[in-house]
């Protein structure tokens, strides 16, 4: 479905990279189709190869929260690349933003930052480890928590999508260690911690799940896995890498008023640079080297630019933009579940603020079980079809879609009729 000159370029990257991608959902498989390679973005508004435009509903994953391209993040950037791109020392920005991130999330009492998601959830079960003298991490079957080898066990979307729960290349070792249990499942998690309690370092969760489709938490899930951490002296851990900074600028933590021991920021906390955050409690954060005995390094780690995209976007996460993304999620989920009925499509809407999932599936999900049920050849003529109308819905069943400050009740307006029209194609075709 995409222009020429992205097939054209898909062709000669296929012979470089990888099925042509640095990061594999990006490469269209789960949905048919061949990626669209994207020339520049502004607000919320994609530019392909060709000039094609499309309203852009993934937002480079999540961080784009401002929309692309924003004045003020990208007047940062030049500012701060002028002066050096990377020292290998500490900075003046690195001081500004740890305490502007511990100020959102009174939880973070220390932090450090990383260059990525897959860093900071990696290096913060270390630091559990570290503190609890303990091996077993837990963590729950459809959520994603990057690419580590002991996290890569039923981890969702990416490795969903394309079949590979388990990855080849991770010793069974690597895996040894790990635990899962069902979202959403507070009797299993029990269990779990009745047979294993005193070897658990740690339970890792995304309070809301992102990466198997929008999935939130049941009442008493989260609250549940705090006590139960609390009792055996387990380190709980909020990968909030996806919700941070989007469902509130405090992240669902700061929603709803809960105090994980450990949190994992990634994505929007960069402002759309390679940044991400891990942090704590402080006895567990003085575990970290050069204070403590946990070893964790990076030589671009707090990079200066980064920084400075990641405080000036920030600095923009006011109330006014938590309503705006509010209303538009709103609008957007009244629209899609008008369409679904409509068309006489069976699926479910999912939403928690500015993420929400179209699931092809009757509702409600509420575990990884349930999501992987979803119809996925439905979701590809969907997806389908919405590309052609120029709507850039995310390429998988089991990833989120996104909001940003750019988008406007007009945008999605549009999104929503192309949606009612897109369904009606899904209709006749199943
Ligand atoms: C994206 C994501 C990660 C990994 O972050 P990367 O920057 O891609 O390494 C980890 N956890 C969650 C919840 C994510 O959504």
């Amino acid at each position: 479905m995409s222009d020429s000159r992205s097939a054209e370029l898909f062709e000669r990257a296929k012979v470089s990279i990888p099925g042509g991608v640095n990061s594999p959902v990006r490469a269209f498989r789960a949905v048919g189709g061949s990626p669209v390679f994207i020339a520049s973005a502004a607000g919320a508004t994609l530019t392909c190869a060709d000039g094609t435009r499309y309203t852009d509903y993934i937002g480079s994953w999540g961080p784009m929260i401002l929309g692309h391209a924003h004045p003020a993040v990208v007047a940062a950037i030049t500012e701060a690349a002028a002066k050096g791109t990377s020292f290998g020392a500490p900075t003046e920005g690195e001081v500004l933003l740890a305490e502007k991130v511990k100020s959102l999330y009174p939880s973070i009492e220390m932090l450090r930052c990383t260059s990525s998601g897959t860093e900071a959830t990696m290096a913060a079960i270390r630091v559990a480890r570290g503190f609890t003298g303990r091996s077993t991490v837990v963590k729950f079957e459809g959520c994603y928590h990057g690419h580590a080898d002991f996290l890569l066990v039923k981890a969702g979307s990416g490795a969903a999508t394309f079949g590979v729960p388990d990855s080849a290349g991770v010793p069974e070792g690597s895996a040894r260690n790990t635990m899962t249990a069902a979202f959403n499942d507070v009797p299993g998690l029990e269990a779990l911690f009745a047979a294993h309690g005193s070897d658990i370092a740690a339970v890792i969760v995304e309070p809301v799940v992102g990466n198997m489709g929008c999935v939130p938490p049941d009442a008493g899930f989260l609250e549940a896995i705090l006590a139960l951490c609390t009792k055996h002296g387990a380190v709980s851990i909020f990968d909030e890498v996806m919700t941070g900074c989007r469902l509130s600028s405090g992240g669902y933590q700061g929603r709803v008023g809960l105090t994980p021991d450990m949190t994992c920021l990634g994505k929007i906390v960069g402002g759309g640079m390679p940044l991400a955050v891990y942090g704590g409690k402080r006895a567990i954060m003085e575990q970290v080297a050069p204070v403590g005995p946990v070893y964790q390094a990076g030589t671009l780690s707090g990079n200066p630019v980064a920084v400075a995209a990641a405080l000036t976007t920030l600095a923009r996460l006011d109330a006014a933009l938590y309503t705006h993304l509010e209303a538009l999620g709103a609008q957007l989920e009244g629209g899609l579940n008008s369409a679904l009925a409509e068309a006489g499509v069976e699926g479910c809407v999912q939403r928690v603020g500015s993420m929400i999932t179209l699931f092809f599936t009757k509702g409600p999900v509420r575990h990884w079980g349930h999501a992987s049920s979803s119809n996925t050849k439905q979701f590809a003529v969907f997806h389908q079809q919405m590309l052609s109308r120029g709507e850039y819905w995310p390429p998988s069943q089991y990833e989120a879609a996104f909001l940003s400050g750019a988008h406007t009740e007009a945008l999605v307006a549009q999104t929503v009729k192309h949606a009612h029209e897109a369904l009606r194609v899904v209709a006749t075709s199943s």
